[in-house]
């Protein structure tokens, strides 16, 4: 199995080589060459088999000629250790035809602990086989940079730095992210948003002399490797509700795209899916694009669901591959319209994304209003993103099931969770002392060349430039 760049124009890679590289070379993003399917008996198998072993049928036929199948299933079960349920990704009943995967018991309370608990292991793993070191660079929103440093404290191979938006990820967020005291583990707060965070991990990746200096590695959500680990719960919850024989439909919040993109890759797998409802809060550009057939950037607008606070969705660039009949020119020039023009049509691809996905845009009225209703009615406490998720199923019927992916516990937003319901949502006990640990992080400008610079000194895997 080989990836290639929806950009069309990077070389091939192995899923090694996709992993540690992140962005393709030519700016764009890697998927697999083809395909692979589960049987039907596969899927249905699913229904009583514990969630590791589940992760590695899915994630094998996209690994295995780089990962002999018994290393996958030590990663896997080892990735899935540390979470707080026995289920891993356990599944609550909310009312009638509605479900909660509640994707949040990894140890950041996020559902990015699922995907990142497995990649840091993979990369261990493959630095390990080839002897090398990698510098990783991320930009977080909030969730991400928590969830990679948890990921890597352990890492024997990698540094992690991580870019966050300065003042605007909650004191849970920031706290995890600032108190692990390992010294290959950076958080960097910029001055800037998330868009700039993430503008200047792109442009880290794009400057080749120091990538390669560095040994720059990525873990967004652009990264092979997060989406099709992400791809085991969506697998694993319809299988409880009669998957392959049933189609239940999903509400997925969506920010980066990352998330939902894993729903579209287990359809494509051959999990028969209804309704694949993105849920966006008031930054709404891809319900309006659904609406109007226009990607259009606009300013972002601070949200009680900071992980959901984006105005580019990077991975809708890899639907747009899929949308279009993989056509890497088409991907080129909407990419090239958009960076000229902040917006690009889509054309053609307008009916089929209509057809993939329905979206709906929460307002931070409709976040409260729901869940302050679910407490009152389910005694469910829901936290803002995951509101986000509930209000957009409200608004696309769907026959069949409905599996509302839970991707934050509410603990994470406490200030928004006490302003709408008066209730100061509990941190789990094995977070007991995550507030009153002492915090370590620097703060920079948002300016390239110093982020560069910090990450170069810091980092053990930089060699020096040859002059
Ligand atoms: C990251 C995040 C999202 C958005 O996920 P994407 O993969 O970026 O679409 C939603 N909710 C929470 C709590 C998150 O941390």
């Amino acid at each position: 199995m080989n990836y290639i760049s929806t950009r069309g124009t990077a070389p091939k890679l192995s899923f090694d080589d996709v992993l540690l590289a992140g962005l393709a070379r030519d700016g764009g993003l890697y998927l697999p060459e083809t395909w692979p399917t589960l049987s039907p008996e596969t899927i249905r198998s699913f229904a009583s088999m514990a969630f590791a072993d589940i992760a590695v049928e899915v994630i094998d036929p996209f690994t295995k000629a780089s990962i002999p199948r018994a290393d996958l299933a030590r990663m896997t079960h080892d990735a899935y250790s540390a979470f707080g349920d026995p289920a891993i990704t356990p599944l609550v009943n909310l009312k009638a035809g509605t479900s909660i995967l509640e994707l949040f018991h990894g140890p950041t309370l996020a559902f990015k602990d699922v995907a990142m608990q497995l990649l840091a292991r993979l990369m261990d793993h493959v630095l390990e086989k080839r002897g090398q070191r990698a510098t990783i660079v991320g930009a977080t929103s909030g969730d991400t940079g928590g969830a990679a440093i948890e990921a890597f404290r352990s890492s024997k191979r990698a540094d992690i730095v991580i870019l966050f938006p300065d003042g605007r990820v909650s004191d849970v967020q920031r706290r995890m992210m600032t108190t692990p005291t390992e010294g290959h583990v950076h958080a960097v707060a910029i001055d800037g948003t998330f868009d700039d965070c993430q503008a200047l991990v792109k442009a880290m990746f794009n400057d080749h002399a120091f990538r390669d200096r560095v040994q720059l590695s990525g873990v967004n959500s652009i990264n092979w490797a997060r989406i099709v680990a992400q791809v085991t719960y969506y697998f694993a919850a319809a299988a409880k509700f009669g998957a392959p024989d049933k189609a239940v439909s999903f509400a997925v919040p969506t920010g980066n795209f990352g998330d939902i993109f894993a729903g579209f890759v287990a359809k494509r797998m051959g999990l028969p899916v209804e309704r694949l409802i993105i849920a966006s809060n008031e930054n709404d550009i891809l319900p309006r694009t659904v609406a109007t057939g226009v990607y259009e950037m606009r300013g972002v607008v601070p949200t009680s669901s900071p992980s959901m606070d984006i105005q580019i969705s990077s991975n809708f660039e890899r639907y747009l591959f899929e949308a279009s009949g993989r056509n890497a020119t088409a991907v080129r020039d909407m990419m090239t319209n958009l960076a000229r023009d902040k917006r690009f049509e889509l054309g053609p691809i307008w009916d089929v994304l209509k057809s993939d996905f329905a979206a709906v845009a929460a307002s931070e009225g409709d976040v409260a209003d729901c869940i302050l209703r679910t407490k009152n009615q389910h005694g469910y406490l829901l936290d803002p993103h995951t509101a986000c998720a509930v209000v957009a199923a409200e608004h696309s019927q769907a026959s069949g099931e409905t599996i509302i992916l839970a991707t934050a516990h509410p603990a994470k937003f406490p200030d928004a969770i006490v302003a709408i319901t008066s209730e100061h949502p509990k941190l789990p006990a094995r977070l007991a002392n995550l507030m009153t640990d002492p915090e370590r992080f620097d703060t920079l400008p948002n300016d390239l060349t110093a982020v560069e610079r910090f990450v170069e000194s810091r980092c053990r895997g930089a060699t020096k430039a040859i002059a």
